[in-house]
């Protein structure tokens, strides 16, 4: 057996070691977490929806009919009506004839590309995907390749080299360490071309960028034939769990038959589905929660840059600031703890060498006298560290 206490010691020293705060209130601008209260900069609760009066009224009521657990399976019979009608409407919300529920984003995408690739064909990845999605081109029988970030040439160009009985490309719609959207026109023009399927995991995009949320294929009006696999998760903007894959009759069929993170797993609770229902509703219909966002990532912008901070290309609610440092980037966050705000560092492995950042995400819930603390904290951090 290795030498775990070592190998725990070699994480500790190079300073990638993780650890779990605990929180103790529910998600919010504003929080609790091991004992103290500090200003949420750090959550995917986009939309202000996961501690929503309306949302946890519909929850609670879809215990009262349903109960706590579904039991089983899908396909045994943990499948109810509330699933079903979820579905039909996050199908009618991304314009697919389909869509189905996972119950997890991780194993939506596990799913997809392991029901779909055999051996003999080729899956594309971009570099910087979320690691969901790395693992799942990496867990199919398909030859796995890798292109340069958001870049449609690149792929081509490999697209172009390798022949493979069929090709899947898949691709973060708001890349979730970096916050900039992939150039999904070019990407689709690029599949066409080359014969490819084209996958979009907007677990970023959904509820958030779009005018009715409909994420970024909404921000490029691209349909079923441009984009056959849409994913997206309603652990993030729409504030409560699970996730769902969208595209035509005869993929979503096959998923059923042949995607073993759908057959083999219990299925989501009916209460979270009516839930769903309900935040996806507020997602739709209450446009100020977008517009509020854009107000709070415009507003930081201009300080951030008036400040010199070292952000990314991003007009999205994820704003990271590179450190580059790991280390760096964790003294910043426990400072920042400490004068009350929670920012988290994120390191290697889960961004590349060298690229260690804060990453800052705003939910429509923040004021802006939540914003001006965080300024002003992140002021008096960077400031310290020059
Ligand atoms: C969060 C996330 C997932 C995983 O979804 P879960 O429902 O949390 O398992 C997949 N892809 C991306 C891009 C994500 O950000």
């Amino acid at each position: 057996m290795r030498d775990l206490s070592k190998q725990l010691n070699e994480i500790r020293q190079s300073g990638l070691y993780r650890s779990r705060r605990i929180g103790d209130s529910p998600q919010g601008p504003e929080v609790v977490i091991d004992q103290h209260k500090v200003l949420n900069f750090c959550s995917n609760d986009y939309l202000g929806l996961a501690n929503h009066a309306e949302v946890n009224k519909a929850y609670i009521k879809g215990i009262e009919r349903w109960g706590s657990g579904s039991g089983a399976a899908h396909l045994i019979n943990g499948h109810s009506a509330a699933h079903h009608a979820l579905e039909e409407e996050l199908a009618e919300f991304t314009g697919r004839p389909r869509a189905l529920l996972f119950s997890t984003g991780y194993m939506a995408n596990l799913g997809i590309a392991t029901a779909l690739l055999r051996r003999g064909d080729g899956v594309f990845e971009d570099r910087l995907n979320h690691a969901s999605l790395l693992d799942a081109g990496l867990s199919s029988a398909a030859r796995f390749y890798r292109y340069r970030h958001a870049d449609a040439g690149d792929l081509a160009a490999k697209l172009t080299a390798r022949d493979h009985a069929e090709k899947l490309v898949m691709t973060d719609g708001v890349f979730s360490m970096d916050g900039d959207i992939a150039p999904l026109p070019k990407l689709a023009e690029a599949c066409a071309k080359h014969n490819a399927w084209l996958m979009v995991d907007d677990a970023h995009g959904f509820g958030v960028l779009g005018e009715n949320g409909g994420g970024s294929l909404a921000l490029h009006n691209l349909g079923t034939a441009q984009v056959p696999i849409v994913m997206g998760t309603l652990g993030k903007a729409f504030g409560t769990f699970g996730a769902f894959v969208a595209g035509s009759e005869e993929l979503i069929e096959t998923l059923i038959q042949k995607a073993r993170t759908y057959i083999y797993t219990t299925a989501l609770p009916s209460a979270v589905a009516v839930a769903t229902s309900a935040s996806l509703k507020l997602a739709r219909e209450e446009t100020w929660r977008r517009e509020r966002l854009q107000h709070l990532i415009k507003q930081f912008n201009i300080f951030a840059s008036e400040l010199g901070l070292q952000c990314m290309p991003s007009d999205t609610p994820i704003q990271p600031i590179l450190t580059g440092d790991s280390e760096k980037a964790s003294a910043m966050s426990r400072q920042l703890f400490e004068a009350g705000i929670l920012v988290t560092a994120i390191r290697p492995p889960t961004v590349p060498q060298n690229t260690a950042r804060l990453r800052i995400t705003f939910s429509a819930a923040h004021t802006d006298a939540h914003l001006e603390t965080l300024m002003n904290a992140l002021e008096s951090v960077f400031t310290k560290h020059d």
